[in-house]
């Protein structure tokens, strides 16, 4: 089974999650973010405590478990009839995330589409960051040691991901844009598609 695909591509912080949200409300859209697939397991859980370790000092999960538990959450998404992967297009936000999960999920993933959310404000990312940390309790948030290290990361392993997709397939879109815009930009290139 291949999953008819968009990616959404960006540093953390770059709004990628808002975003993805957003699409995923709109009917024939499933969005998943992988970040929230981790947070959604019992903290207590072998897994959950592979990801609180990793992602309290801003490091990503390795690459086996991570793909695990989200083939995990596609099919009971599937089972439960939240996804329907013949008439739906996944939205995913936060994986892959590295080019070796790129290509563990080749045979999964139908790319039709990358949107690569790019944000040249520094310190905007860092306060949307650790505003969101307030929020949402997230312990990689938490203080800017980590964020940096999350931003490094990006950079190191994440960056690269794009190399691993034909170029027809990724739009550039200007994250310093209010929210409202960014969605503009994107649906006006879904409709494309
Ligand atoms: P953001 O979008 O702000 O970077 P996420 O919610 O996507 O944050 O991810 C939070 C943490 O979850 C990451 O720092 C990492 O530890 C872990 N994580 C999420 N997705 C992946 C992935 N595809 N591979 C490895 N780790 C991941």
């Amino acid at each position: 089974m291949s999953y008819r695909t968009i990616l959404l591509f960006g540093a953390p912080g770059a709004g990628k999650g808002t975003q993805g949200k957003i699409l995923g409300s709109i009917p024939n859209f499933f969005h998943c973010a992988c970040g929230d697939v981790f947070r959604s397991l019992k903290a207590d859980s072998e897994v959950g405590r592979v990801f609180i370790d990793y992602s309290s000092r801003g490091e990503l999960v390795p690459d086996a478990p991570t793909v695990k538990v989200w083939h995990h959450f596609i099919e009971a998404s599937t089972k439960t009839g939240r996804f329907h992967p013949d008439q739906d297009t996944l939205v995913l936000d936060g994986i892959p995330r590295n080019r070796h999960q790129a290509e563990l999920l080749k045979d999964t993933l139908d790319v039709v589409a990358i949107f690569n959310l790019r944000c040249s404000q520094f310190d905007a990312v860092v306060e949307r960051l650790q505003r969101r940390a307030l929020k949402e309790n997230r312990l990689d948030d938490a203080n800017l040691e980590v964020i940096r290290n999350r931003l490094q990361v990006y950079e190191r392993e994440s960056k690269s991901v794009l190399d691993c997709y034909d170029p027809c397939l990724i739009h550039e879109i200007n994250a310093d844009q209010s929210p409202v815009k960014v969605l503009v930009d994107i649906l006006a290139r879904i409709m494309k598609i």
